[in-house]
């Protein structure tokens, strides 16, 4: 790894011309597959707690990409979301690290606090055999707790990076023995609102960190940002033909005007019941605005956005994942890695604003080949935008048939 501003100034522009690849898609350098556990070389204590968790074989990514983790080599992995690579770098990780060592010795980070505890989560569920501690360092906990646990020995750290960013620089969190650094849904991480904090937390890192980047989505701009910190980075692409939308049946409603939704989804209501569903909105207040307008029809549904503290986040996505509220409407904050295994109907009361945002939503629906249906409510200035996914997912998305309660 090699520090962000040393090359910032010489990078060329026009790096990424070169590569004939779809835009936000990355080109394979790595063809080796290994499609089972026992081939990974693995330890035993390991590979008791891979089984253990139920897993039996590679998924594609993780046949793909585990082992050049566990090599050392800086990897940029992508495949759509779903598709196992949460488990790709926890195991990986897992490999790597030497459990008598009470050093932080991974670091992983996420743009959500809910997507960093639910990867310490199966960390330590892999991690079940070996001695290990994975905490999850993020905003909105007590601090003093964290600097706590932090110095109590702890292997690997899951976090968002200000609470990360803080830790290490209060030297709570120490990195003299971090060797690995992951970036989970590095495409979000890479753009926007993360860029700057990221770049603060590589300055933090020792030069030699492996660099391990994972999205579901690749877009240039973003691959050009990884050149300023990756050595030569195996690239490994599960394509998005290879990857599910399949098994997930969209459909569209054309409701023409906004104010036809809310009445849409209330003839909807029940059949949204029959299983678990997230509604998607595209801003916080939106969301707050439907979920009163259902209360006010007394509709039972949970709500949950980025405006919200900590404790009821979790709160409501506990109860979500435990199936006592079925029905959670929320903004993309949330479409981005959360994996609840019940979900099989995704709404979008409102069609997302990108492509890839589409693809983050619907793969909430078909987890690891499970089944899904995905219903887009579509207004007059939407049907472009429903073509351009159409098109550049080669996919048809068909009317809803009255039916819909049968395919779910
Ligand atoms: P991603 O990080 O790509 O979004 P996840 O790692 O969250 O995907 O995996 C999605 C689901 O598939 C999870 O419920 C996970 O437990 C399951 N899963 C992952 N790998 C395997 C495997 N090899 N065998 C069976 N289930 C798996």
């Amino acid at each position: 790894m090699s520090k962000p501003e040393e090359t910032t100034a010489a990078a060329p522009a026009a790096g990424g011309a070169e590569l004939q690849v779809p835009e936000g898609e990355i080109e394979s350098n790595w063809e080796s597959v290994i499609d089972n556990f026992d081939n990974m070389e693995l330890t035993s204590e390991l590979l008791r707690g891979v089984y253990a968790y139920g897993f039996e074989r590679p998924s594609a990514i993780q046949a793909r990409a585990v082992v050049p983790i566990i090599k050392g080599h800086d990897v940029i992995a992508q495949a759509q979301s779903g598709t196992g690579k949460t488990a790709t770098f926890s195991i990986a990780i897992l490999q790597r690290i030497d459990p008598a060592i009470k050093n932080v010795q991974a670091l992983i980070l996420a743009p959500t606090r809910e997507l960093a505890q639910q990867i310490q989560k199966v960390v330590i569920a892999l991690g079940d055999y070996m001695q290990i501690k994975c905490h999850a360092c993020i905003g909105g906990t007590n601090v003093r707790e964290d600097m706590a646990q932090l110095q109590d020995g702890v292997q690997v750290v899951v976090g968002t990076p200000g609470r990360v960013y803080d830790m290490i620089n209060r030297r709570a969190f120490r990195t003299d023995a971090l060797k690995m650094f992951c970036l989970d849904e590095a495409d979000e991480m890479l753009s926007r609102g993360f860029k700057d904090q990221m770049y603060e937390v590589f300055q933090l890192l020792p030069q030699d960190t492996q660099v391990v980047l994972l999205s579901a989505t690749m877009p240039s701009d973003v691959l050009e940002v990884t050149k300023k910190f990756m050595r030569d980075p195996v690239r490994i692409l599960v394509k998005r033909d290879e990857l599910t939308l399949e098994g997930i049946k969209q459909f569209y409603v054309a409701v023409e005007k906004e104010d036809w939704k809310l009445d849409t989804l209330c003839d909807l209501y029940e059949t949204v019941t029959i299983t678990q569903a997230v509604i998607f909105c595209n801003t916080r207040r939106k969301v707050d605005w439907l979920t009163d307008k259902l209360h006010e029809r007394e509709f039972t549904v949970s709500a949950m956005h980025g405006d919200m503290d900590q404790q009821q986040r979790e709160v409501i996505m506990r109860e979500f994942r435990s199936g006592s509220s079925r029905v959670l409407i929320t903004t993309d904050l949330l479409a981005r890695g959360i994996d609840v295994q019940q979900v099989s109907l995704v709404i979008n009361y409102d069609l997302p604003s990108d492509r890839e945002k589409y693809i983050h939503r619907i793969g909430r629906g078909g987890r690891f080949g499970r089944k899904g249906v995905a219903i887009n409510f579509v207004t007059e200035p939407d049907v472009r935008m429903l073509r351009d996914i159409e098109q550049f997912y080669s996919t048809v998305v068909e009317e809803m048939p009255l039916n819909v309660a049968d395919l779910i």
